[in-house]
């Protein structure tokens, strides 16, 4: 890993040069060859997508001065030839993203929470869960999910290293034990004689590096004849709608069905079950259990894979090239607008949204704020760019001419949410997956 601590630029400067030189071209290629797999251990990756040297996508600042720096990491996608995995070349250390200061609040998200609902409904009816079953979930963030089976009299455990959303957890009630779960915190919990009948991880594995050590602990934590249920982004969907910023150093990999059902195999757990899902620009819920009942629906998706080529590099080999022709789309529409005297802000000053602007390299002069709904974020800065976040009535108190939605998975909710804004002339810019703009319907004449 290259730690390169750099000075920002200060604000009004013109952008550094993105451009990957050639000489880092072959230098990618040669990191690729020595890196491991993080799954099968497969020595050696090819090289997808290089997004250059980037700051940690939640470490939000605090205040901004012309001494502060910032450590940037590059962040590499490489592709796995042993088992198929698409993952980063590099990260940075797990303490260090999801600790005490981690402060993403998964019930900030109305479509997330309706979501997790309709999931935890239908896993009470489907398994028949009751007073005497266990659901654990593992990165149990606020409780958003256990909630639901809480309500309904059955026994629930969250597993969460972030101590803050842990806090609003056991405020609800929510039994939360805060440590990074595996294998040592699943023997702990099975001595005190603990089995979960449904083990929930959505948008975990990818989290975690010692992928082999979490997937035997939800072996070791399952009851035999229990399920575990995971969901992820899908690898498919990232690359075909070039959903770039769904890359960061949070996110070690990015699952096929294919390359997932590898890793859980590996510790005894059989995938049988598959949906496609929408959220987050397209995910993949799968069903593992000990026992081996392969569904048609599986046998469909991993043909579908193979037909396209998802185990194969070729697939991916175009991604890199497709996503620097949108940064050079979105850029020109920025600077055509800027040209034009308009006023640009940004909503939503999450994960995606730090690699989307440092990517293009739209700072506090192209973007002149972000605004965000969560209070713990609100009068920081984000990240890299250096974009000062506000409360979100900034939109309709100020009135820029465009908001950039970064969070462009929850664009409904957010276009809902600020129905004032459009109706008032403001027009919202959604990146991902068209560069689209979005402004206010006409009247409607016969009205
Ligand atoms: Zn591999």
């Amino acid at each position: 890993m290259i730690d390169v601590t750099l000075k920002h630029t200060p604000a009004g400067e013109a952008a550094r040069p993105q451009e990957t030189p050639d000489a880092e071209q072959s230098e990618f290629s040669s990191d690729s060859t020595r890196a491991q797999c993080i799954s099968c251990g497969h020595q050696g990756l090819e090289p997808i997508l290089d997004l250059g040297r980037m700051p940690r996508s939640d470490g939000l600042l605090e205040a901004i001065g012309p001494a502060q720096t910032e450590t940037l990491v590059p962040l590499r996608l490489g592709y796995c030839p042993g088992c198929t995995l698409v993952q980063l070349l590099e990260t940075r250390p797990a303490e260090e993203m999801f600790g005490d200061d981690y402060v993403y609040f998964s019930s900030y998200s109305e479509d997330l929470l309706k979501h997790s609902r309709e999931n935890a409904e239908e896993l009470i009816r489907t398994h028949g869960l009751g007073p005497d079953s266990l659901v654990a979930e593992i990165a149990s963030n606020d409780g958003y999910m256990l909630q639901n089976f809480q309500a309904q009299g059955i026994q629930v455990l969250g597993i969460d290293p972030a101590s803050q959303p842990a806090r609003a957890a056991r405020e609800k009630g929510i039994e939360t034990v805060v440590d990074f779960f595996g294998t040592r915190v699943a023997a702990g919990l099975r001595a005190q004689g603990k089995r979960a009948d449904v083990i929930i991880a959505n948008n975990v594995v990818a989290h975690v590096a010692d992928q082999n050590d979490l997937v035997a602990g939800m072996a070791d934590l399952l009851a035999d004849n229990g399920t575990v249920v995971v969901e992820f982004p899908y690898v498919r969907d990232m690359i075909d709608f070039i959903e770039f910023d769904t890359i960061y150093h949070e996110h070690l990999c990015y699952f096929s069905a294919g390359s997932a059902k590898a890793l859980f195999e590996r510790h005894g757990l059989y995938l049988n079950d598959v949906r496609r899902l929408p959220i987050h620009g397209g995910s993949l819920r799968l069903y593992f259990s000990k026992c081996a009942a392969v569904t048609d629906a599986v046998q469909g998706i991993l043909a579908e894979e193979h037909a396209l080529g998802l185990d194969r590099f070729e697939y991916y080999k175009t991604f890199g090239a497709r996503v620097r022709a949108f940064r050079d789309q979105a850029r020109k529409l920025v600077g055509t607008l800027k040209a034009d005297g308009k006023r640009i802000a940004a909503y939503g000053a999450a994960a995606k949204g730090t690699i989307m602007l440092n990517f293009l390299n739209l700072n506090d002069r192209a973007i002149e704020y972000a605004v965000d709904k969560n209070i713990h974020k609100q009068g920081k800065y984000m990240p890299g760019v250096r974009i000062r976040i506000d409360e979100p009535e900034k939109l309709m108190q100020d009135k820029p001419d465009y908001v950039m939605i970064l969070p462009w998975n929850f664009r409904d909710e957010i276009i809902r949410q600020q129905r004032a804004f459009l109706e008032a002339g403001g027009k919202f810019v959604v990146p991902i997956p068209d560069l689209e703009i979005v402004s206010a319907p006409e009247q409607d004449s016969s009205r």
